[in-house]
């Protein structure tokens, strides 16, 4: 992992790195992934970096409530509240993690496919 990937979302945040800003409060973070995998596909990070789900979790649970918070206020803004959504988290190298800083997939727009490889 280099120093440009532990810090890429951060700079994304500060707006070094340009993205497509879907939401912002003061805690959390929400843009489009640059590579989408379903129609609708926006990454929500919290504006404090951790490296995972388990160590937001340990460390501020509130703050993992306002990214799950920031998930569905993005379905709302997308138009796929009702339909539905799948929020996802990566962690390590198995699931593909490639970013060490904590960010929620938020999915769907579509019908999306089953688990698995
Ligand atoms: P991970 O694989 O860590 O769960 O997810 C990282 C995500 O960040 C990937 O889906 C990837 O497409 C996305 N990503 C990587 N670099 C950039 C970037 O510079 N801008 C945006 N908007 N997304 C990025």
């Amino acid at each position: 992992m280099s120093d440009d990937a532990e810090t890429l979302f951060e700079r994304i945040i500060a707006g070094e790195i340009p993205a497509d800003v879907v939401y912002s409060d003061d805690t959390t973070f929400a843009f489009r992934d640059i590579r989408p995998q379903a129609r609708v596909h926006v990454l929500v990070v919290p504006k404090k970096r951790y490296r995972n789900v388990a160590e937001l979790a340990a460390a501020d649970p509130q703050l993992l409530a306002d990214v799950a918070k920031t998930a569905e206020k993005v379905a709302e803004l997308e138009g796929i509240k009702e339909s539905g959504y799948r929020v996802v988290f990566n962690t390590d190298s198995d699931a593909g993690q490639t970013v060490f800083h904590v960010h929620a997939h938020v999915l769907g727009g579509e019908q999306l496919g089953l688990f698995g490889r």
